[in-house]
């Protein structure tokens, strides 16, 4: 069932004057593990319903191996689905549930009986299997969902934020679970998630989506360390976007000033103007260091976080600094934080 390539060409769709998705190009490989990642509104879940064939597209085509399916029904198209809300026939078992699609391909009774057999034993379910859903947590219920869309053997399985309706543990364990059923049936995921940490955690590959337009695909590594805009970079963690002007370029550096006239030095990701902006994850200040890139800033917040402290200071022109931390500040302390020149990216 696995095919080479599904391709996303020029694919738009629009709800009236909201443009949800503008000319998205995307090619996905057999066997990946694809997540579609961005903000609430970037158009995440209209992409993944454009590719179950829930939405028609406004424009483009979506090709599987060179065959245009974007005109085909969900059915034709023969995707396995997984949601947030499961969405389980709450009057049938989980066996049941998991047959259902089964059954209404029409496959021999035993056929059915070993393959949900094996999907059950899959998502651990065994002990489960003759209870109705409303008997289950919401991580069994969940499984269940994920055997559901497994058992058919789709070529495609897509989910919606299917763990968002977890607690934070179970969150965890599941998103092992879909990585190892990933890789153990050798199946093609697409995985919608706002979720940086459960993007970068899971896929292959990220597709960053804002206001409906693609605006960086590459591996969690890539995106992690080299976000092409400062939308990328905020979303990927660089809590610090700090307005700055431009003193000089050279290269691939850039020296900067913020507003309270300091002179940082870093790395130019963007061709910049006069006015840019550096961006700089919390976890990168050093307190108390000296060097190149110092700032100076007054403590506001301080949040516990165990071995570490999750700080909101200002400097003196206003700007807010996020820092993390394993040095115990309080508010009202007077702190230095330093960072490395390659750990400040300049953007326009
Ligand atoms: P979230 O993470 O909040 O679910 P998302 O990235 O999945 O967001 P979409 O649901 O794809 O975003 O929505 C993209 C844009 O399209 C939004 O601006 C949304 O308001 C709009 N939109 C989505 N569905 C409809 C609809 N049925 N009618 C009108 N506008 C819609």
């Amino acid at each position: 069932m696995r095919f080479a390539e599904l391709h996303l060409d020029h694919v738009r769709r629009a709800f009236g004057d909201t443009v949800a998705l503008r000319d998205v190009d995307l090619t996905i490989k057999g066997g990946e593990f694809v997540a579609l990642l961005g903000p609430s509104g970037c158009g995440k879940s209209t992409a993944l319903n454009c590719l179950a064939g829930l939405l028609p597209l406004t424009g483009g085509r979506i090709t599987l191996d060179g065959r245009r399916i974007d005109d085909l029904p969900p059915e034709k198209r023969g995707f396995g689905m997984v949601f947030q809300n499961y969405a389980l026939f709450p009057h049938m078992s989980v066996r049941r549930n998991i047959a259902f699609g089964l059954s209404m391909r029409r496959l021999a009774k035993a056929e059915i009986a070993r393959r949900v057999d094996e999907a059950v034993r899959l998502v651990q379910l065994e002990e489960h299997q003759h209870r109705f859903p409303a008997q289950l947590s919401g991580g069994q219920q969940q499984r269940v969902a994920i055997a559901r869309a497994i058992v058919l053997e789709p070529p495609l399985v897509l989910m919606d934020e299917p763990l968002s309706n977890l607690d934070a543990s179970l969150r965890l364990e599941m998103r092992t679970e879909i990585r190892r059923l990933h890789q153990s049936l050798g199946l093609t995921t697409v995985y919608v998630t706002h979720d940086q940490e459960e993007a970068l955690a899971l896929a292959d590959r990220l597709v960053v989506l804002r206001l409906g337009e693609v605006q960086q695909v590459g591996s969690p590594e890539e995106v992690y360390a080299h976000p092409v805009n400062r939308h990328v970079a905020a979303f990927m963690g660089y809590r610090n976007i700090i307005p700055v002007s431009v003193t000089s370029q050279d290269g691939e550096r850039a020296t900067v000033h913020t507003g309270d006239g300091v002179r940082l030095a870093g790395v130019k990701r963007e061709i910049l103007g006069t006015q840019a902006v550096a961006a700089v994850r919390p976890e990168d200040f050093v307190v108390g260091g000296s060097g190149e890139n110092v700032l100076e800033a007054v403590v506001e917040i301080v949040e516990y976080h165990g071995r570490e402290q999750a700080v909101e200071a200002r400097l003196r022109d206003g700007t807010r600094l996020h820092v993390r931390t394993g040095s115990r500040l309080a508010p009202g302390d007077t702190i230095t934080v330093e960072v490395p020149v390659d750990r400040v990216l300049v953007f326009s």
